[in-house]
């Protein structure tokens, strides 16, 4: 089974956490427990990390990202994030395109497996459909497989982020088993 993964936004980008954490240095630790936990799943995976192109405007970049993923004919594109509200909002929350049936699959896979770190599990679901003009909709849209974005919780809360540090390698793993049982339940894996 392909995965592509990428983490959200460039260097210095993108949301910062109340100690000042940016969601890419961030979610690039993410992303490599990530990669960790494909390989020492057991399961035959195929994972490739690619970079959102910085130079470019965010529908343009979207639009190489997706090619991209396009090109390696993956069956489930991630892209890494966290939140970013007031200090009191928490939890976390998969999101998918609205219209595709196998990303809202992923993302309640995914959802139930997150359960049990110590994250809230936003609105009841942890999962949360994106429409075509929400933020973040470019990616869910133009990628050419079921498209998830995890935001794994708010870095702007202290509580939710220092518990984020310290659960990067369970975090992975819990993704991964999610990934998991998507690609049994869709015979893919
Ligand atoms: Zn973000």
């Amino acid at each position: 089974m392909k995965i592509s993964i990428s983490a959200g936004h460039n260097k210095n980008t993108g949301a910062e956490a109340y100690n000042g954490d940016d969601e890419w240095t961030f979610n690039k630790r993410l992303e490599a427990a990530i990669l960790n936990a494909f390989d020492s799943s057991g399961y035959d995976f195929d994972v490739k990390t690619h970079e959102r192109d910085g130079s470019l405007g965010y529908t343009s970049a979207m639009n190489k990202l997706a090619g991209e993923i396009k090109s390696n004919g993956s069956d489930v594109c991630l892209e890494l994030h966290f939140n970013s509200a007031s200090p009191s909002a928490n939890g976390y929350e998969f999101l998918y395109y609205y219209s595709s049936s196998n990303g809202k699959a992923l993302a309640s896979y995914l959802s139930d497996h997150f359960e049990g770190l110590g994250f809230a599990k936003r609105r009841g679901t942890g999962t949360l459909a994106i429409d075509s003009g929400d933020r973040g909709s470019a990616y869910l849209r133009l990628t050419p497989c079921p498209a998830i974005i995890v935001e794994t919780h708010f870095g702007s809360n202290a509580d939710d982020h220092d518990l984020a540090i310290v659960t990067v390698d369970e975090q992975a793993e819990r993704i991964v088993n999610g990934v998991v049982e998507y690609g049994k339940a869709k015979n893919i894996l």
